[in-house]
């Protein structure tokens, strides 16, 4: 298969990149890792009149990890900001999801921005920005606007993202003491999308009790859909809250489908497996074992 035909930009510039983008509108599309736009041009399932390829724009190359959190620029690889040792330590949740992504050879390409625009409901790292309440900053030329996760994704494969905006950079928010977090997904086989998936955000007060506790659901609906479970569970203590209840919650919460991979039943029963053992895994990291 051969993408149909486009025409070619390579800025050396955001501001150039930004240019072209405004003067091409909705018949522009940005080349970021390739990943996925190059399977969905060879499959016709885009046809863009222009691609603005940005991997010349070393300047968003940037992987910067604070007490804040993690700032991830537009051209950071999934495996450059999975090996970096600040980012583990400032939010440990984007390796663990990092490591889930696809198979080296692709995390070696992709860039997480990518991943967040190309807005996957089967994909780890739009759950992980769900989860975590971050923001993705785009741009057009003069402006720049930052758009909190919750009205970032807006359908499969929909983005707020508008015609002539790039998107900048993306900020993963760091947790305070006595949180705690983990990934669970099943796929067919390793490196696929995921058949089903949960992330887990648990935080505990200082008498160990849970004062937050919530899901975000991989392959679950159009977007990666964030179920707060904190009324199943919130004031008890970690050791003893109702995790099971609190999953059971969360496929209440949610409308997995059918598909060839899966039954929509099939879906449900492993959101709740996955969801019981995510939620139990964050509340030992937050609790401290
Ligand atoms: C075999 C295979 C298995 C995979 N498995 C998984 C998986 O298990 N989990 C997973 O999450 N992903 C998976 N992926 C996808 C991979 O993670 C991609 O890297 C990612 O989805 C897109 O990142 P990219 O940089 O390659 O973006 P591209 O393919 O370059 O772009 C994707 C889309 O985002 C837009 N875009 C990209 N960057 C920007 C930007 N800065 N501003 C505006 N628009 C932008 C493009 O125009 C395009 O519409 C898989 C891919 C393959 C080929």
């Amino acid at each position: 298969m051969k993408p149909p035909p486009f025409d070619y930009h390579a800025p050396r510039s955001v501001g150039e990149a930004l240019e072209i983008l405004a003067e091409a509108g909705d018949e522009g599309k940005v080349l970021a890792g390739g990943q996925s736009l190059i399977p969905m041009l060879n499959m016709r399932l885009t046809h863009p009149r222009h691609i603005v390829d940005v991997n010349g724009l070393t300047e968003l190359a940037t992987v910067e990890a604070g007490p804040d959190g993690v700032l991830v620029g537009a051209l950071a690889r999934h495996a450059q900001v999975e090996r970096s040792e600040p980012v583990a330590a400032a939010q440990p949740l984007l390796r663990r999801a990092l490591g889930l992504v696809a198979h080296p050879v692709i995390r070696n390409r992709g860039t997480v921005v990518g991943s967040l625009v190309h807005a996957d409901p089967a994909a780890e790292l739009p759950a992980v920005l769900a989860l975590l309440g971050g923001s993705v900053r785009l741009a057009r030329p003069g402006s720049t606007r930052d758009v909190a996760a919750d009205a970032f994704f807006t359908g499969p494969l929909e983005s707020a993202l508008r015609p002539g905006e790039l998107a900048v950079s993306a900020l993963f928010p760091a947790l305070g003491p006595r949180s705690g977090t983990a990934f669970h997904e099943v796929a067919r086989r390793h490196g696929d999308y995921a058949i089903s998936g949960a992330a887990a955000l648990v935080v505990l007060d200082e008498d160990l009790r849970v004062v937050t506790a919530r899901v975000a659901c991989v392959s679950a609906g159009p977007v990666p859909a964030v179920v707060d479970v904190t009324g199943v569970c919130g004031g008890d203590r970690w050791e003893s809250a109702d995790w099971r209840g609190a999953a059971a919650a969360v496929q209440d919460g949610t409308e997995p489908e059918g598909d060839i991979h899966a039954s929509a039943d099939y879906r449900r029963h492993l959101l709740g497996v996955l969801a019981e053992r995510a939620l139990t895994e964050a509340a030992q990291e937050a609790g401290g074992r």
